[in-house]
């Protein structure tokens, strides 16, 4: 049986602990017995007068020195992966059929699975061939060292429960680095196609597990893509930061009038083009590869206006120290698109970077109207899709904001 390790806490370090927070850092741990314990090495962590706080996994490179998966004494073992990966599972279906919907199945410490992201891809029609492309495949991100240690048992698990056709490893987050891991990306299982078709919000989209960004589709914004949508008929639209089309495929299907979608990527923008073919709307979509700052600046000297845009840039801030510069990137697109909208025209706003909170970012929002001299209504406050729960007592998991407001 492999030895379990015991982590002291310093005195009044376990507040934020019983709150619910998942993490120790390495300066809040008074001792350990046995001293420097291997990456991965299961642990009990008490606090100072020795009350259990739980069982986690030891990351001795990391500042976030252990990840707990339990309240209680309990082993990650296969067992418990397994007994973890079902409950999960169980809580999407509640408002999604994981048997035909894509979704994210594992969410990290928000689904008590510290440092381990599983998304599924599903493939109309449930059980085709892989050559086909159908069936289902998964995409693993092992972000811990205690996951990594796992990485074995996590396959296992995933194969028995879901029997997919392919499980992809994409590894490739910076993250990782600050566990002493290189990146990963592979084939752990399977095989898995050049690309995966599946359906989102009755659309087609043929999806790089492989070569796309992150795990190779934004599943977190399907619920706000069809919220957009229902602002879309009968509209000029502008998506910016496309990526693959997801908002913009959504609001052609909901009937704008027109709808254009830039990114920097060329490869994001020929996906695109690919997926406006696969749902035979490739008149119906104009794409451009651009720069977003520059784009927004050269239509802001045109006379286009739009009835609705939508701005979806990638994490400004991917730490504090970068909060600042971030701002200012938030506020100049927003002032920009604000510009660009027509009286009664939506702004579908969005920030992925968790260092920025919902507060701040409506704040930047609210100062970019003031600027433009616009009065905005904030219609919705949204965040990312239930397929990513949020952990109360875990700030870290609720990390998008989705605001759609419309000006006067
Ligand atoms: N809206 C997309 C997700 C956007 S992800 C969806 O619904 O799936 C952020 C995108 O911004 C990426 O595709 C990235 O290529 C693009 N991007 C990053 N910097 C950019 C810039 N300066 N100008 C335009 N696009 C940019």
């Amino acid at each position: 049986m492999k030895s379990v390790a015991n982590v002291w806490l310093k005195p009044r370090e376990e507040d934020r602990i019983l709150r619910g927070h998942p993490w120790i850092y390495d300066n809040e741990i008074a001792s350990v017995d046995p001293a420097d314990p291997p990456p991965g090495t299961e642990v009990l962590v008490r606090g100072s007068r020795g009350r259990l706080l739980g069982s986690g996994l030891w990351s001795p490179v990391s500042k976030i020195r252990v990840r707990l998966h339990s309240t209680a004494d309990r082993r990650c073992d296969a067992a418990f992966l397994r007994e973890t990966i079902e409950r999960s599972a169980a809580r999407r279906e509640r408002f999604r059929d994981i048997a035909r919907d894509s979704c994210r199945l594992v969410f990290g410490e928000a689904d008590g699975l510290p440092g381990l992201i599983v998304d599924s891809f599903v493939a109309p029609g449930g059980s085709g061939s892989p050559e086909a492309g159908g069936g289902r495949y998964l995409s693993v991100q092992i972000l811990s060292a205690g996951m990594e240690a796992r990485r074995e048992a996590i396959v296992a698990v995933l194969e028995d429960l879901f029997r997919p056709a392919g499980i992809l490893e994409r590894s490739d987050a910076p993250v990782r680095g600050l566990e002493g891991l290189g990146e990963a990306v592979g084939t752990l299982a399977g095989t898995v196609p050049d690309r995966v078709l599946i359906e989102e919000n009755g659309l087609l989209f043929a999806v790089d597990l492989a070569g796309g960004q992150k795990t190779g589709w934004f599943l977190d914004q399907r619920d706000n893509r069809a919220a957009a949508a229902a602002y879309a008929p009968n509209v000029r639209v502008l998506d910016v930061f496309c990526n693959a089309g997801g908002f913009a495929l959504c609001a052609v299907k909901a009937g704008a009038t027109s709808v254009t979608a830039i990114d920097i990527s060329a490869d994001a923008i020929a996906q695109v083009r690919a997926n406006a073919a696969l749902n035979g709307m490739e008149r119906r979509v104009e794409t451009a590869a651009a720069n977003a700052f520059d784009y927004l600046r050269e239509l802001g000297a045109s006379n286009e206006r739009y009835g609705m845009i939508v701005l979806d840039p990638p994490a400004f801030a991917k730490n504090r120290a970068a909060l600042q510069g971030a701002r200012r990137g938030y506020k100049e697109i927003n002032l920009r698109a604000l510009k660009l909208l027509e009286p009664g025209g939506i702004l579908v706003s969005c920030s992925c970077s968790y260092w920025l909170d919902r507060d701040e970012f409506r704040g930047i929002l609210g100062e970019a109207a003031a600027d433009a001299r616009i009065r905005l209504h904030l219609l919705e406050n949204r965040t990312q899709s239930r397929d990513h729960p949020i952990l109360l007592g875990y700030p870290e998991s609720e990390y998008l904001k989705c605001l759609i407001a419309e000006r006067e």
